[in-house]
């Protein structure tokens, strides 16, 4: 499929002839997707059968990303062209080139089937050409630019300010297809640009004249070469269709992006002699030289977007908080240093884990995080140098493995971070660099970040080591609540019962040889069922890993039904019978020493964090207590992803808001209250959970500790003291 963009100043009348191109087009029995991207959005208007169409942006106002149907946006015209507005801000508010930018990825996202077409023409706003505006001057979006332009000095500044962008592109390759000429009557106006095309290289593809044809058709509703197709301007677009065809065949020219500088531009005006002094590519702003589709980048923007409302941080934040779980991998912010600091400090969830786990010393995050620093200057004229020069630093650091994780603004501003990347990936074929283009909270959230890097990390596992028979690998995207000591031991010893130890714990602190070799472990067995957590496991599958089919499991009931598919896949019966003994006779245990205590108490069960509730309820209930209610208190967080914990509960869990927690205790009156916060008041006797909830071990302390709690007063007397 052929891509083409037209582009031209504001008022020059890119719209009239873009929409006569893809007429002509149809005409001849070609596919056409026509595209408008100004925020004016009348490029389809006389293509459209009748009235208007919503635009992509104001669709996407009330309609999620996720939710959205491409048939409510993309409408068939005359001939059967498939028109799109992108639409854009009201004038004065808002960013027009960031419109594009969402619209294009929004179009991605909602499957336009290229395959179906022939061609697609953009009708570009080229009066600016800011990151969002040009961004269909990308190699991936056109194969071809015409540029619009009348004998106005203006719109001949706007035609070579086009040029000087695609100089940014990728200024080895032509994709000028050349100008086009959309008279004024102006005195001299062919001799002016054709001494610009001349000066430029670039042939003038069509004249069209000034006409009545124009207004005439504009009042009857149809585009001039549907309403006066013998007529001057109509025959002039045809030669712009037949350049256009020459393309699709393969048999059109191109040219390559020569604008002039502002001494020639001035030689120009005056009508001096054109100096020969071009802008080379060594004269741009960064410059840009590589074939993209060498690269090695994950676009997050195309993978289903994150729901709109309530989320957990920033995809930017997610995606660099994995990649710091690798000590060996620099981890490349690109955006402002508040955007790095956030980032950065991801390692202090590292602080928190080690926290909980007393293993201060033993643990070292990544401290490979670094950030571009764009300020206001790379805001307007863009950051890709700065991300460059990063680049290079960690390069010659001696890192071999580099994420760069992008944030909001080179998203905002249309940064092509992909061809830098490209390109320093081709200049040091030794270096991996992997481009998670998450662009902040624009494009997802913490999920959406983790799951990218995830993926890419996935990647890096050696699909021709040997399965060994004497490890597995622990797999949880995130690995804090997991890291207590407690869980931790209570895992090596319910392994260890089948001959097993820990291999890798994907993705907690590692190196990438850890990960490397994930495929050399007996099996990979989850540390808790959850949606990003079933997405690494299928993953795994498709690498030829073999995935336990259980989680690692909770409470002691689990941990027996556990035991028994391991047993049976490692084929050893008499361990299973000796294992299933002891847990027997230890629970037993436990459940007579502290059930002296919870028999026939009132239990209230009150969780803030995705926990799941059974195995507390059982462990409580087979030591005689009776659980009068189980309650999730809405907090912050994402919701939705804490809730699933309590959806896959066996019994059934009143839901409440933080503000009604207090209330709803207060109704049920227990004589002990379970819960994983602290209470605010003192009423009631209160067990916190502990952390660790992984095998049988866990329903024991569990009961030791509510146990205690019974023992003790609701308020300790140092804490009264304190309130006096
Ligand atoms: S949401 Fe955007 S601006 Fe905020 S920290 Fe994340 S990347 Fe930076």
């Amino acid at each position: 499929m052929l891509q083409v963009a037209v582009y031209g100043k504001g008022g020059i009348g890119k719209s009239t002839i873009s929409s006569n191109l893809s007429y002509l087009l149809a005409k001849k029995g070609k596919k056409v997707v026509h595209i408008g991207c100004d925020p004016k959005h009348d490029s389809t208007k006389f293509i459209l059968h009748e009235g208007s169409q919503k635009t992509v942006l104001d669709y996407l106002k009330d309609v999620p990303v996720q939710q959205a149907n491409l048939s409510e946006i993309a409408v068939v015209g005359k001939e059967g062209i498939l028109c799109i507005e992108t639409g854009g801000p009201e004038p004065g508010i808002g960013c027009a080139g960031r419109g594009v930018l969402t619209s294009f990825d929004a179009l991605k996202r909602l499957g336009l089937e290229d395959e179906k077409f022939d061609l697609k023409v953009y009708d570009v706003l080229g009066d600016v050409v800011c990151g969002g505006f040009a961004v269909p001057l990308r190699r991936e979006y056109s194969d071809a630019v015409y540029l619009v332009t009348s004998g106005e000095f203006m719109s001949i500044y706007a035609a070579n300010n086009i040029m000087r962008g695609m100089l940014n592109f990728d200024p080895s390759i032509p994709r000028i297809a050349g100008l086009i000429l959309n008279k004024r009557g102006l005195e001299n106006e062919e001799d002016f640009v054709r001494r610009f095309s001349e000066a430029t290289g670039v042939p003038i593809v069509a004249t069209i004249p000034r006409s009545k044809e124009f207004p005439i058709s504009d009042k009857m509703g149809k585009l001039v070469s549907e309403a006066f197709p013998e007529s001057e301007p109509a025959i002039a677009i045809s030669l712009v269709r037949d350049n256009v065809l020459a393309h699709i065949e393969g048999t059109g020219k191109l040219y390559k992006a020569r604008p002039l500088g502002d001494r020639q531009l001035d030689e120009l005006m005056t009508g001096r002699k054109i100096t020969a002094e071009f802008l080379e590519e060594t004269d741009a702003i960064n410059v840009r030289t590589t074939n993209s589709a060498s690269m090695s980048c994950l676009r997050v923007k195309n993978a289903p977007a994150a729901p709109k409302g309530r989320t957990d941080s920033c995809a930017s934040r997610g995606a660099a908080f994995v990649a710091s779980k690798v000590k060996d991998v620099a981890i490349v912010v690109h955006g402002p240093s508040n955007c790095g600091y956030v980032m950065a400090h991801t390692s202090d969830y590292h602080y928190l884990t080690d926290v909980r786990s007393n293993r201060y010393a033993d643990v070292l995050a990544s401290n490979n995080v670094s950030c571009t620093r764009m300020d206001d200057t790379s805001a307007i004229f863009g950051g890709v140098s700065l991300l460059e020069k990063e680049l290079r630093k960690k390069i010659s650091e001696g890192f071999t493995k580099i994420f760069v994780v992008t944030t909001c603004v080179p998203g905002m501003i249309g940064d092509d971070s992909q061809e830098v990347v490209a390109r320093i990936s081709e200049e040091f074929p030794g270096i991996t660099i992997d481009l998670v283009e998450v662009d902040g909270n624009i494009t997802g959230d913490t999920q959406v970040g983790q799951e990218a890097v995830t993926s890419k990390l996935i990647d890096m596992i050696d699909p021709d080591v040997e399965p060994g028979n004497d490890t597995v690998n622990l797999i949880c995207a995130v690995f804090i609540a997991f890291n207590t000591t407690a869980n931790e031991r209570n895992v090596i010893k319910l392994l260890s019962e089948f001959g097993l130890s820990i291999n890798c714990k994907f993705l907690d602190i590692c190196d990438t040889d850890d990960i490397i070799n994930m495929k050399s472990a007996y099996t990979s067995v989850l540390v808790e069922e959850s949606e990003i957590n079933f997405g690494i496991a299928s993953k795994l599958f498709d690498k030829g890993m073999d995935v336990f089919p259980m989680a690692l499991p909770k409470g002691k009931e689990e941990t027996l039904l556990w035991a028994e598919e391991m047993a049976a896949r490692r084929g050893c019966p008499e361990k299973l019978a000796s294992f299933v003994a002891r847990v027997e006779n230890e629970y037993s245990l436990a459940v007579g020493k502290y059930g002296k205590n919870l028999r026939g108490k009132k239990v209230a069960i009150s969780l803030r964090s995705a926990r799941r509730p059974d195995w507390i309820a059982d462990a409580l209930e087979d030591a005689g207590a009776e659980i009068l209610q189980i309650t999730f208190v809405k907090t912050g967080g994402n919701y939705e992803r804490l809730n699933s914990a309590y959806q896959k509960s066996s019994r059934p869990v009143v839901e409440c808001n933080i503000k009604d927690s207090v209330a709803e205790l207060m109704k049920l009156n227990p004589d002990l209250v379970i819960c994983d916060y602290g209470l605010p008041f003192s009423k009631y006797k209160t067990a916190i959970l502990p952390w660790s909830d992984i095998s049988y071990d866990s329903s024991i302390e569990l009961l030791k500790i509510a146990s205690n709690a019974l023992k003790t007063p609701p308020m300790q007397g140092w804490k009264k003291d304190l309130m006096i």
